[in-house]
């Protein structure tokens, strides 16, 4: 048997019909650039997401770079976020000329831990930027608290959490702004690249409007200095397609990884938390990835190799320790959790389409290497229980 990471080949074919037609309608009306099915996603992905507007975008990075522009953040800015995440979220905040400046994971949730975030905060900073990193929320009231206190924006990177929930509240609804991937193989993928900021702050939704499109409201009229980040045409049919299904899509990641934490919850390897503790059922994972932990994760890997299972590391290599980062002056030893993390993590196989079969041989796979898998630690901070 061979586990792919993903498949979106085989997602295509469950809904193939319509994608291709949807594809098709735009080719027949040829209205590619900021055509009608552009403005027709923007209002259901709004819709879904429970704010007042979504602006699509050409991609999650640009989402995260127009937000911080149209909030004028700039040189001589610092801008909160994690050290544990994508390389896009700090590359973002970088292209504006403003300062990343990091804070060290929670260990259950693998999140920003809020309780650093006070720290971090100067009389510069302009936004804390939680990620809700593998689909699973950031822990945002405490997050909020410390923003309205300190009167910041709060400014939400929900690329991998397309649906998910915290306290019954989409991401994207959370902060000030937010800023969705459609990469493939994000929870709602295009065909290509594409992203969208959504907010319900009219100030924001009229500067990156005029941001992505040159900086013209009217053609050949040109306010201010834009930049060219639109949505292709062709994407936002795709997407419109797909939207309907991402609840249940996401309803199919959930249960594989319940499946997964059955089939697991007896070896020595630590299961994604599903907290912040105290969030109670109205919070929902979207399992954009399945993270597990283990102290022997290059022996694991190459066990699941070998059986043909793929897997991934996401990510390796800590933003602090990025050499494209070393101008921030961090060291090793700086976030002490998430290097322990970028140590010990492995991604399972996980997308809608993965079949209880699969499923089953990855989890035999990971008991067959159990043998030669230690647990993580001991360390009680390190350590949680399979939800
Ligand atoms: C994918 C991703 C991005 C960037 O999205 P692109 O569409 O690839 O530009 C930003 N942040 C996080 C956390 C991501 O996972």
């Amino acid at each position: 048997m061979n586990v792919p990471f993903v498949d979106l080949a085989a997602q295509y074919r469950t809904i193939q019909a319509e994608a291709d037609a949807a594809v098709a309608g735009v080719l027949s009306k040829s209205d590619f650039v900021l055509g009608e099915a552009v403005d027709a996603f923007e209002e259901e992905f709004a819709q879904y997401c429970g704010t007042r507007f979504a602006i699509g975008v050409d991609s999650g990075y640009s989402a995260l770079e127009l937000i911080l522009r149209g909030y004028g953040i700039g040189p001589g800015d610092e801008v909160i976020t994690a050290a544990n995440t994508f390389i896009a979220t700090a590359l973002a905040i970088s292209t504006c000329g403003a300062t990343p400046v990091l804070v060290d994971a929670d260990p259950t949730t693998y999140n920003i831990d809020p309780q650093q975030i006070e720290a971090a905060i100067t009389p510069r900073t302009r936004a804390i930027m939680p990620v809700h990193l593998y689909g699973q929320p950031a822990d945002m009231d405490p997050i909020l608290a410390i923003a309205r206190q300190h009167n910041v924006r709060v400014i939400e990177d929900a690329a991998q959490a397309a649906g998910a929930r915290y306290k019954g509240r989409r991401a994207g609804n959370l902060g000030d702004a937010a800023a969705f991937s459609f990469y493939p193989a994000k929870n709602l993928g295009a065909y290509g690249d594409g992203g969208a900021i959504v907010t319900s702050d009219p100030d924001l939704v009229d500067q990156v409007r005029l941001l992505r499109n040159l900086g013209q409201r009217a053609k050949y009229n040109h306010e201010i200095k834009g930049y060219n980040h639109r949505l292709d045409t062709l994407q936002a049919a795709v997407l419109s397609v797909k939207l309907p299904y991402l609840d249940a899509w996401n309803g199919a990641r959930r249960a594989h990884a319940q499946r997964y934490a059955q089939l697991l919850a007896d070896l020595p390897v630590s299961l994604p938390a599903t907290g912040p503790a105290g969030a109670g059922e109205a919070m929902e994972h979207s399992y954009h990835l399945y993270v597990i932990r283990t102290a022997e994760r290059e022996m694991l890997q190459q066990h699941l190799g070998q059986a043909d299972i793929a897997t991934g590391i996401h990510y390796p290599v800590p933003i602090h320790l990025q050499p494209a980062f070393a101008e921030l002056g961090y060291q090793r030893g700086d976030f002490p959790v998430t290097e322990r993390l970028m140590n010990e993590i492995l991604s399972l196989p996980m997308y809608p389409e993965l079949s209880p079969v699969a499923i089953e041989y990855v989890a035999h796979t990971v008991r067959q290497a159990q043998k030669y898998v230690r647990m993580a630690d001991s360390e009680p901070a390190m350590q949680h229980a399979a939800d």
